[in-house]
């Protein structure tokens, strides 16, 4: 009867709930674990000036070296750290960790470039967030410059003033920052002109068929433009193809960062795109 087969599926359901809460439960132990045993690690890959292919800065790019499933990307344990508020101590140990590397380099002695950090929403409206930063670059002694903070517009849409001051305060302390993604959030372009940011990091998507889709092209191009007149930097994320690059160096775009020039790397193979100062 329909009522029978109503309480099967009722059964169905629960049964389905109560796995996924089991899984859920298990990845947060397992992520707690992975913080304790220091499970984590960072992978970099290299941001290039595209005219003179010089090495400008490195993105750090968190991956989890799990114990029985070996190296994970992102995707799979961040979304949920964020939901789960893990995330915070994911955020802080990705920080500390890529500016004390970024120390490790400069005592090294190569050319000076810029280490982007990504951080999630909540790191942003973290209270402490001005101030962790002032503190890590005066402990390691780094230069503002030697830091670049990558937000999405998703984290920046939330709340227009604090995100105003946010960036207010950040900017006071020299660091740069970039607008992660860029062009496939729902930010209005006209919002742009209120955000002291630095940098445009255009979304990979726009790359992929850049030298086929004309249209492709022409939004970037408006991008580009705006940017331009915006006095902000540009750089576009996802180059793969000799193709891509070249039409970007006919642009006004100054970086670049992809796959064409290198995956991401764990520190011991980045350091052979570093020059000795
Ligand atoms: P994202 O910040 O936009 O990082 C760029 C992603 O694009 C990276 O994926 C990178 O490996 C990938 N990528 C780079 N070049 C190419 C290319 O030429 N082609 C293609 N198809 N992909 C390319 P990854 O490392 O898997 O990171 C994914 C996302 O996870 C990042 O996107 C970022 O949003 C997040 N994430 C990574 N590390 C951290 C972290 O330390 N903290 C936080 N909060 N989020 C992070
Ligand atoms: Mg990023
Ligand atoms: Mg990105
Ligand atoms: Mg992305």
């Amino acid at each position: 009867s329909a009522k029978k087969q109503g309480k099967n599926c009722f059964q169905f359901y629960t049964r389905e709930i109560n796995e996924s809460e089991r899984i859920r439960k298990k990845l947060y132990k397992e992520l707690k674990k992975a913080l304790k045993e220091n499970q984590f690690v960072l992978y970099f890959q290299p941001q290039l000036n595209i005219h003179t292919l010089e090495v400008t800065g490195v993105e750090a790019l968190i991956r989890w070296d799990h114990p029985e499933r070996g190296i994970l990307s992102p995707m799979e344990f961040i979304p949920f750290a964020e939901e789960s508020g893990l995330i915070s101590a994911i955020d802080e140990w990705v920080l500390g960790e890529a500016c004390r590397q970024r120390a490790d380099w400069k005592k090294m002695g190569f050319s000076p470039f810029s280490m982007s950090v990504n951080l999630s929403a909540r790191q942003f409206y973290n209270h402490s967030l001005v101030d962790d930063v002032q503190n890590l670059l005066k402990e390691l002694e780094l230069a503002p410059n030697d830091l670049t903070l990558e937000m999405t517009e998703g984290t920046l849409m939330t709340d227009k003033e604090k995100t105003i001051n946010v960036l207010k305060r950040l900017g006071k302390t020299g660091v740069s920052t970039s607008l992660d993604d860029f062009g496939t959030g729902y930010s209005s372009l006209s919002y742009l002109k209120f955000l002291p940011i630095n940098k445009l990091k255009i979304d990979r998507s726009f790359m992929s068929d850049i030298t086929e889709d004309v249209r492709d092209a022409a939004i970037l191009e408006a991008i580009f433009t705006l940017a331009q007149r915006l006095k902000l930097d540009v750089i576009v994320e996802g180059v793969e193809t000799m193709e891509q690059l070249n039409y970007l160096k006919e642009t006004s775009c100054g970086e670049a960062q992809g796959y064409f020039f290198s995956r991401p790397l764990p520190v011991s193979e980045i350091e052979g795109f570093f020059k000795r100062a």
